[in-house]
């Protein structure tokens, strides 16, 4: 008889399992150095890998994508469609955190007592926060626009935060591909096809490692249940947001513009939620949200070379639920009723912050500190929710990913390019 094969998203599935299973029990049972030592490097192993490609995948998949392009007014076609998406799904995803905290209030029943322990537990992470949040703050307004344009090439590639500059030098020298003379460029052309399919075997490598990587990353994550339980209405508030947006707002969007059946979706992207789920990090899963987009959902790689990439670093559906529900739950906590205007205020920032949050753990609870600053608030509020941010930045990482993949979808079906070729499910 011929034995079945495990696909992967299901050993993926299985890793995740364990490796909470033991991140619960590790402590109690006295394993919490053993896991330190000898665990969690099998975790760090398995980002280090993703990180590692993410910058080679974007610039190759880039160059690649819109070289491949017949013409300029393509790429502005869409270009101007994946924008708009994506600044669309991010004002409808912090709307909804706002309407629910609003509906909730989970600010309302923290004890007085409870806000004390927590503010003067957290102080120490607090103060690095806020630094690296007034780092990013203290700068002109255009200055995010200067931010994307590099001065030095090699400098904005060695540095994984700096993909948005990347990515500008990836399109730019894609542009350059499509309006210079065809034979010149032919070479230059042919090598990129060819680095592709290399990095694309790499991200397969990388994949066959997965559920050890994520075994090893939730293990050693020390979940401490108590404290989680003290901020749960808090945390549920913020993922009942995400739900909304997983269970309604994406399967509505595919359904009015596209002809993707939705379980095909998310059985498709699945092991990119997963990963997005265990690293807490858009970009680190890039390259597996890409693999899935092209080879479980037929996107073409044309629409997942240009959307995915920007849609890691810009476009974060779950950190803007997070940033709304956030906000307002620290006005509440500290007794604060915010006026409708504050709560726009809050909308806009919580736009921007989103659109600035690098696509890395904890990046959007330090983006959160500008969206405090703009409404009055104390960013020392921060810390009555700095314990549960680990969990909810898992959750909303997932959802950062599947939006993005929403948005890609719509834009490839927009554009013929969805499920074209009806392709095998990802086993490998
Ligand atoms: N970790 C999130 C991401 O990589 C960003 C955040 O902290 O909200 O998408």
């Amino acid at each position: 008889m011929k034995k079945k094969k495990i696909p992967l998203y299901a050993k993926i599935l299985i890793g995740m399992g364990l490796g909470l299973v033991w991140g619960i029990a590790a402590t109690p049972f006295g394993l919490a150095e053993f896991t330190h030592d000898w665990i969690r490097p099998f975790g760090t192993i398995f980002i280090n890998a993703l990180k590692l490609i993410a910058v080679p995948l974007i610039i190759v998949s880039l160059i690649d994508g819109v070289s491949n392009l017949s013409d300029v007014s393509k790429l502005s076609r869409i270009g101007g469609k994946t924008i708009a998406l994506y600044i669309s799904t991010t004002v409808i995803a912090i709307t909804i955190g706002l309407v629910l905290v609003n509906l909730i209030q989970p600010g309302k029943l923290l004890s007085q007592e409870k806000q004390d322990y927590l503010r003067e537990n957290f102080a120490a992470d607090l103060d690095t926060s806020i630094t690296a949040a007034h780092s990013t703050k203290d700068t002109g307004p255009l200055q995010p626009l200067v931010d994307i344009v590099p001065e030095n090439f090699f400098g904005a590639a060695a540095d994984n935060t700096n993909m948005l500059q990347v990515i500008f030098f990836a399109i730019l020298f894609g542009i350059a591909m499509i309006l210079a003379n065809k034979e010149k460029i032919q070479p230059v052309k042919n090598f990129f096809d060819g680095a592709n399919a290399v990095i694309l075997s790499i991200v397969d490598i990388i994949m066959k490692y997965a559920p050890i990587g994520v075994f090893a990353l939730l293990a050693s994550l020390n979940i401490d249940l108590e404290l989680m339980a003290a901020l749960g209405t808090y945390s549920l508030n913020v993922v009942l947001g995400l739900a909304l947006m997983v269970f309604l707002i994406y399967p509505s969007l595919l359904k009015i513009f596209t002809k993707l059946k939705y379980t095909t979706f998310v059985k498709g992207i699945l092991p990119a939620q997963i990963l997005g789920f265990s690293t807490s990090s858009s970009a680190a899963t890039l390259p597996i949200t890409m693999d899935c987009a092209e080879k479980n959902l037929g996107i073409s790689e044309e629409v997942s070379s240009f959307v995915l990439p920007l849609g890691a670093t810009i476009n974060m559906d779950g950190t803007s639920i997070h940033q709304g529900v956030s906000a307002v739950f620290i006005a509440q906590a500290f007794g604060i009723d915010l006026t409708l205007s504050q709560q726009l205020t809050i909308l806009m920032t919580a736009v921007l912050a989103s659109i600035g949050a690098a696509a890395v753990p904890g990046a959007g609870i330090i983006m959160l500190i500008i969206v405090l600053e703009a409404v009055g608030l104390d960013p020392a509020g921060l810390a009555l929710i700095l314990a549960v941010d680990r969990p909810l930045d898992m959750l909303r990482t997932s959802v950062n990913v599947t939006g993005d993949s929403a948005v890609a979808a719509i834009v490839a079906s927009s554009e013929g390019e969805l499920m074209k070729v009806i392709p095998e499910p990802n086993q490998s």
